[in-house]
């Protein structure tokens, strides 16, 4: 029997692969290559998937009113316009499913989220990638970059993986310079590493092609449980509804993230604990002669002199029993991204990379 073909671009999907947890022949490696919260869920997570263990035999909630209403009062938005999914990857999912297809163009940065191309692959579209400024989101690249067949710009805000941000004003000019039939979606996965900072939220509320995408796997410290949620108007939360499964989420990732998100002395604890930490960890660096940009986000982009110095840090780093990210993939050959750990493992890290470039191989 003949094979049966995918649709087109199907195949030109590359798997997306995952920070690595093990090396083989080490036992107790520190994981730094997946961008996790070293201090794990607020307690309070604990006892409430506990609870929900007494209706597993129930269907979860279709809407998730309970989670959409603790997101809305946490975090000063307006439920109605909240969208809940199995991460903020299911999000960036419905948007390309919904608003773009074959014929169309979906645009991201070059060192923009894996993704962005992905999911626009997925749903048929041209992912098109635009160049960046220093490793710097570069508004004008993308206004350049724009068509009229483009339906979805993603920006990471701060971006994955670089640590780099752009201010509001600069997005605002985004917004507003784009072609019509097209959505800025801003990601907010780490926007709550950032003080004061509402992802773009304000922007939702001002503008009719403007979502913000945000996730409970980073300051929330529940990779695990797959919960991300999206702001949009009115009008692009009814159409991604239609392309939501009923049932995405499980009553255990529901009551975990509504307990998570109410918790805000945990995340409060969490981000300060990560500014301060992620600011030893790159002085660190920066004293061993191993630059970074300024990083807004729970991690930090060491670069070294070249695609072989970075691959051999890698490697005395696996020896160290330490795991962080190569960002080959992104087009950053010669960088590592390091995420932010609890005290004793930004120490070590950082120890052995100034071992590493006093000679330790
Ligand atoms: N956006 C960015 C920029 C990310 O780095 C990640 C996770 N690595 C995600 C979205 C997806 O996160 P999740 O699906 O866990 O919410």
């Amino acid at each position: 029997m003949a094979t049966i073909d995918p649709q087109p671009g199907i195949m030109d999907i590359a798997l997306y692969e995952g920070g690595k947890a093990k090396v083989d022949g080490i036992t107790n490696v520190v994981k730094l290559s997946s961008n996790e919260n070293p201090f794990g869920p607020s307690p309070a997570v604990q006892d409430a998937v506990v609870r929900s263990v007494h209706e597993l035999h129930r269907y979860p909630s279709t809407d998730h009113a309970s989670l959409r209403s603790a997101i809305g009062e946490v975090h000063g938005v307006d439920p109605e316009r909240v969208i809940c999914g199995v991460g903020s990857d299911e999000i960036i999912h419905f948007l390309c499913q919904a608003y773009a297809g074959p014929g169309t163009e979906v645009l991201h940065t070059v060192h923009g989220f894996g993704m962005y191309r992905i999911s626009a692959l997925a749903a048929g579209a041209s992912p098109v990638e635009v160049p960046e400024r220093d490793r710097v989101t570069d508004v004008d690249a993308i206004l350049d970059g724009c068509s009229e067949r483009t339906r979805l710009v993603f920006i990471a805000n701060p971006n994955n993986p670089t640590g780099t941000m752009i201010g509001l004003a600069e997005i605002e000019r985004l917004a507003e310079g784009l072609p019509d039939q097209c959505l800025l979606v801003l990601d907010g996965a780490y926007a709550d590493y950032v003080e004061g900072y509402d992802g773009g939220a304000r922007l939702v509320e001002q503008r009719e092609n403007v979502v913000m995408t945000r996730t409970f796997s980073k300051l929330y410290g529940l990779g695990g449980m797959r919960v991300g949620w999206g702001y949009a108007p009115k009008a692009v939360i009814d159409v991604l509804n239609r392309v939501r499964g009923p049932f995405n989420l499980s009553n255990t990732a529901l009551a975990a993230a509504e307990a998570a998100v109410r918790d805000t002395t945990w995340a409060e604890k969490c981000r300060n604990d990560n500014t301060r930490l992620r600011m030893i960890l790159s002085e660190a660096l920066a004293e061993h002669g191993v630059p970074s940009d300024t990083s807004t986000a729970n991690f930090v982009l060491a670069r070294f002199a070249d695609k072989e110095e970075a691959d051999a840090c890698d490697l005395y780093l696996q020896s160290q029993g330490l795991i962080v990210r190569k960002v080959g993939g992104y087009k950053l050959p010669n960088c590592l991204r390091i995420t932010v750990g609890d005290e004793p493992s930004v120490r070590r890290v950082a120890f052995c990379i100034g071992q590493f470039k006093a000679g330790a191989r």
